[in-house]
């Protein structure tokens, strides 16, 4: 893949990828475009995929905690950034003086939102969010009018503005599932009861991926749009080809190659045996390094041009291929997973041989792998 002398593993984001993903996918939606790259960009990288992905047109940025968020004010975005997860005590202050966009839950966290904006010195912009269905943050709906009335209350003497409603989807991945039509219509009450009493937020806003992707009626004024800016499919089986290109490829280098002899078992516990004589690889990652030790017997890598099984358990540090009776030879180059288009598997193979998903696979790979940057 490289003329450079090859790394022993190492994650390779196309940025070309994400951009043309992002432009895709917000000429598919028609509205504003939220990137989220929380968890370090899906394992992508946070700073280099905002990056790509504000050139590419998207509005805004999604992410979970206020560190991310300030990590990207220091990666030197300036644009307009969300975050939506804290805990009582953190440092608020931080994001308002920042210009970041955070999320309220609770009619208490909005007195904490207050206290912060007399450190910050300066009024704070305020997003509300609404459990429609998902049981996980938000406004319960018994809730939702107290939330309402104080952020109301908070705007009107200056101490915030309240940017944004949004709530978030549950089952979008399955575009049948009640839940989205149910939810969907909850949401639509808690922005009437927004509306109601005389809130005006620049953006409502609800669907992730899937429901950007499969759901018009679900995108309001803004997406927030993390998997499918990768270029992996948020909804397998049910997804339509929007000729969107998965930009991550996970490499590594053969440490050994050797052959075996048929009756010869594979690694921890002996879980595979050669039936007949073949030759093996060593693959210099494993679950440290994110490799999923449920692949163990399961996935496939590309070495020469073909797909090769997984023999014996995924160990700590490494794992064991079956070459099928090639013999490579060490230095040879290995792909775990990539956009599939020289043969190899992509992270929904992984996902689905691992009993996953591709956003896991993606996310938890790292460990003592390094990250190169390419622009295809
Ligand atoms: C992670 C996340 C998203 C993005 O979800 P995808 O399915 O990756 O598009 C959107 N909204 C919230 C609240 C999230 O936590």
């Amino acid at each position: 893949m490289s003329p450079l002398p090859a790394a022993r593993a190492e994650i390779v984001v196309d940025l070309g990828a994400i951009r043309h993903n992002v432009r895709r996918l917000r000429e598919l939606t028609g509205v504003a475009m939220m990137t989220v790259v929380k968890a370090d960009g899906y394992g992508h990288g946070m700073a280099e995929t905002a990056r790509a992905a504000r050139e590419a047109g998207a509005n805004w940025i999604g992410v979970a905690t206020i560190d991310e968020a300030l990590a990207l004010r220091e990666g030197g975005d300036t644009g307009r950034v969300l975050c939506w997860l804290t805990v009582p005590g953190e440092d608020h202050a931080l994001a308002i003086a920042a210009d970041i966009d955070v999320t309220a839950y609770s009619v208490a966290e909005l007195y904490e939102i207050e206290a912060a904006v007399a450190v910050a010195g300066r009024p704070a912009r305020v997003q509300l969010k609404v459990d429609t269905g998902l049981s996980r943050g938000g406004a319960p709906m018994d809730t939702w009018p107290d939330v309402v009335a104080a952020a109301l209350a908070g705007e009107q003497d200056g101490t915030w503005q309240v940017t944004g409603v949004w709530s978030h989807l549950a089952a979008s991945d399955e575009p049948d599932h009640p839940a989205n039509d149910a939810q969907e219509a909850l949401f639509r009450e808690a922005l009437a009861v927004a509306e109601d009493a005389g809130l005006r937020p620049e953006v409502r806003h609800l669907a992730n991926s899937a429901g950007a992707i499969l759901r018009p009626s679900a995108r309001f004024d803004l997406v927030r749009v993390g998997l499918a800016s990768y270029g992996l499919d948020p909804a397998p089986g049910h997804t339509p080809d929007l000729g969107l290109r998965p930009a991550m490829t996970v490499r590594a280098t053969l440490a050994q190659t050797k052959p075996l002899a048929a009756g010869a078992s594979v690694s921890y516990g002996h879980t595979w045996t050669a039936e007949t004589d073949t030759t093996v690889g060593l693959v210099p990652v494993g679950y440290a390094d994110g490799v999923p030790r449920h692949a163990s017997n399961v996935a496939h890598v590309l070495v020469d041009g073909k797909q090769r099984a997984i023999r014996g358990r995924v160990c700590m540090d490494q794992f064991v291929v079956d070459l099928d009776g090639d013999l490579p030879g060490a230095g040879h180059d290995v792909v775990l997973f990539g956009d599939g288009s020289h043969g190899e598997p992509t992270a929904q193979d992984w996902a689905e041989a691992s009993g996953t998903i591709s956003y896991e696979i993606v996310t938890r790979v790292g460990g003592r792998m390094t990250r190169r940057y390419v622009d295809r």
